[in-house]
């Protein structure tokens, strides 16, 4: 029978090693590098993706040396012990027929330590260090450094080496005039600003021998003022497949770019084209990258040719077993990455090790967890059924894990659909991506045989009389009404009016509380009406110029036509939007400001009437003119059935929202599903 997805499950034949498909785990700091016994939970979560199918695999970024950590005591290969401790990981990976590479990163001016270097003196918006301006002495024993390290990559046992050569990091710093100042041989001229990416290429090839993979991940699209033009990365690319490297892979847009590359709001695929235009250049293969998250996608985009192989890094977090499900035709149980970046970057930029939000078993808990599901288990245990009320994030996930285990599961919910705040948060443009977690989990709630009654309300009572000792409640938050004179004014909405129920809303807005849930509102409420194509609206919001006239591939941003006037507002001092996550926040705030949405804090509401919402601001009162009030003030929980089931002797287990409204999110929510249910015998 033809497979699903025929062009990537063919296997990459690299002369003297083949790639058994053309899936490739992309690089992605972990947090792992630099944890103590990091290298043994790395071998467990390589060898979780090398049996769950990934064709080939990259670590995340090691230095060449001290200078080129990422932070202080970064991870590094210098040395044979070094090398001798990452044979763990190799030796895990080759056990389970995966291959495996490892990147070498040099962090240049991005790094967040005092000792860092760079082609020229100028300090970067992402580190609080200036760089030292580095000696052609320390050049040259730079590009030895990184050949260094890629024979110790070889004699670690690693099937090849990934030089990180994007993303704004030291080598693209001297490739890019806006970080290049020197005039000397490694300056000035576009011969001399690639020549120390070439010099390292050529000689990783001499030391680590040409029976060894060899990646170059190639800046092809800067997304900042003064980087490269396309006439460069297209030399850059030829001299890089000169120097004999394997595969060329797609880098896109510097850390500082203020454009969101990842983040949900991209588009699916959004930059396959920039590989595209690459690909009838280069004779050796080309790896396309950046939001595909689905087999469907990156099916699409090696049959349209736009590629040889697809980077994916989260989603093989989101499901280390992506390609075995694509492979055997269960790609509806894929559990999707869904670009939150609210458990991977956002920890790993807080210092914490990465997880996923949809999967909570990633990192943290893969090794340390007890499989529940044992080998060949398929069916349903003896034990007495369990209740689980509310299928939202929490109760989905709880309901999923006990059922996994063979009990007996039913999964009360009071609406007529499963999903609780995921339903409001896919209504929001750009987080689409909401719908394949709903996707995941009804595929598996129906696979594992959980019993679902929607539209139930059930009352303790009720509960009791059907015998249940054992009741999971999952049963969420209700929106927090505040106090405000006025609050029951028929201009008055709540989130979920404007989200769930769709009331109609006026053309100029306030909307109290500027959390998670405010922002959301106000970027539903200032899309333009008539947005055409996603893609071509996002290249033009953020002025992403895909016939890559200027260097950088960056044109100015398009005005958007937007619909109302909002004013979102915040109680508490500071930044509004101060809580959103480390990797998205700003681009949320920078959509608003775009849009003229006014971000005030300090405020204070006095009351709400037919003129409008009646404020004070640093000591300064006002009334805002609006149409209409949208609370999105917080929640509390909704926990009723709690107490009467405990006293009557139920064992009940509170997770979610439902135990603690406050900083509620997703990513808490699911895990404590999953690990409740991982407690209950
Ligand atoms: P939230 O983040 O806690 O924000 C609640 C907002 O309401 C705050 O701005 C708060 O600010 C204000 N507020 C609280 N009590 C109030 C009162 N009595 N009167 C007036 N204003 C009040 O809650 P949320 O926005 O509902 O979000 C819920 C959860 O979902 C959060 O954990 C959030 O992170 C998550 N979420 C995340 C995203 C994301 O993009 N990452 C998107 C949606 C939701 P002041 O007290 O300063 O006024
Ligand atoms: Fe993807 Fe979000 Fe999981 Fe990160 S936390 S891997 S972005 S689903």
């Amino acid at each position: 029978m033809k497979p699903d997805y025929p062009h990537l499950f063919k296997p990459l034949d690299l002369g003297f090693t083949v790639l058994k498909n053309r899936a490739l785990m992309g690089s992605m700091h972990t947090g792992l590098e630099e944890h103590k016994d990091g290298l043994k939970a790395m071998a467990d979560y390589f060898a979780a993706r090398a049996r769950g199918g990934a064709g080939l695999m990259v670590t995340g970024g090691i230095a060449p040396n001290r200078q080129g950590w990422l932070t202080p005591f970064g991870a590094k290969l210098s040395t044979s012990s070094e090398a001798k401790k990452h044979r763990t990981v190799t030796e895990a990976v080759h056990a389970e027929d995966g291959k495996i590479c490892m990147q070498i990163l040099h962090a240049g001016r991005y790094a967040v330590h005092p000792f860092q270097v760079a082609p020229s003196p100028i300090k970067s918006v992402i580190s609080p260090f200036k760089p030292w301006k580095m000696s052609r002495r320390l050049i040259r024993s730079t590009i030895n450094d990184f050949a260094h390290s890629a024979s110790l990559a070889r004699e670690a046992g690693y099937d090849g080496i990934e030089i990180m050569g994007s993303e704004g990091y030291l080598i693209n710093q001297f490739i890019a005039p806006r970080t290049n100042k020197r005039n000397d041989d490694w300056g000035g001229s576009f011969e001399n600003r690639i020549r120390f990416p070439l010099e390292i290429m050529k000689k990783v090839r001499e030391q680590a021998g040409h029976d060894f993979i060899v990646i170059y991940r190639l800046s092809m699209l800067d997304l900042v003022e003064d980087g490269s033009s396309w006439e460069e990365v297209e030399q850059l690319a030829l001299a890089i497949e000169a120097t004999g490297a394997s595969m060329i892979n797609t880098g896109i847009g510097w850390h500082e770019a203020r454009i969101p590359t990842i983040a949900t709001v991209v588009p699916r695929g959004a930059y396959g084209w920039v590989t595209k235009r690459l690909k009838d250049q280069i004779k050796i293969p080309l790896i396309t990258t950046n939001r595909i998250n689905s087999p469907e996608k990156a099916e699409q985009l090696l049959q349209d040719g736009f590629a040889d192989m697809i980077s994916m890094a989260r989603p093989f977090l989101a499901d280390p077993d992506f390609m075995a499900k694509a492979r055997t035709g269960r790609s509806q149980e894929i559990n999707t990455c869904i670009a939150c970046n609210q458990a991977c970057l956002d920890y790993i930029f807080n210092r914490k090790l990465a997880s996923c939000m949809v999967n909570p078993m990633t990192l943290g808990l893969e090794t340390q967890m007890p499989q529940k599901v044992k080998p060949g288990f398929s069916g349903k245990t003896q034990s007495a059924p369990i209740a689980v009320i509310g299928a939202g994030p929490a109760g989905l996930s709880a309901a999923l894990e006990l059922a996994k285990s063979g009990k007996e599961v039913h999964l009360f919910e009071s609406s007529k659909e499963i999903g609780g705040q995921f339903n409001m948060a896919k209504q929001i443009p750009g987080k689409e991506e909401f719908h394949e977690t709903l996707r995941y989990f009804t595929t598996m709630l129906e696979k594992h045989e959980v019993q679902i009654h929607l539209d139930t309300q059930v009352s303790a009572e009720w509960l009791l009389q059907k015998g249940y000792k054992e009741v999971v409640l999952a049963t969420g938050v209700t929106p927090r009404i505040p106090a405000i004179e006025g609050i029951g004014h028929y201009k008055v909405l709540s989130y979920i009016d404007v989200l769930k129920y769709k009331k109609a809303v006026g053309k100029s807005v306030a909307i109290i509380g500027a959390g998670g849930i405010g922002f959301d509102v106000a970027a539903y409420l200032t899309t333009p009406e008539s947005a055409d194509d996603a893609l071509e609206q996002y290249y033009a919001e953020w002025g992403i110029d895909p016939t890559y006239q200027n260097r950088g591939g960056l044109k100015k941003p398009e005005d958007e036509n937007v619909p109302r006037k909002v004013w979102l507002l915040q109680r508490s001092k500071g930044k509004v939007g101060q809580g959103l996550g480390k990797t998205t926040g700003w681009a949320h705030r920078l959509t608003l400001k775009r849009r003229g949405v006014h971000m005030w804090s300090s405020v204070v509401y006095n009351k709400i009437d037919n003129k409008g919402l009646h404020i004070t601001v640093n000591g300064e009162s006002t009334i805002l003119d609006v149409d209409n009030v949208i609370i999105c003030a917080g929640q509390e929980s909704l926990s009723k059935l709690y107490e009467p089931l405990t006293k009557a002797g139920v064992r009940v287990h509170l997770i979610g929202g439902a135990k603690k409204a406050g900083e509620l999110d997703a990513v808490r929510a699911i895990r404590e599903g999953y690990l409740t249910a991982n407690a209950i015998e």
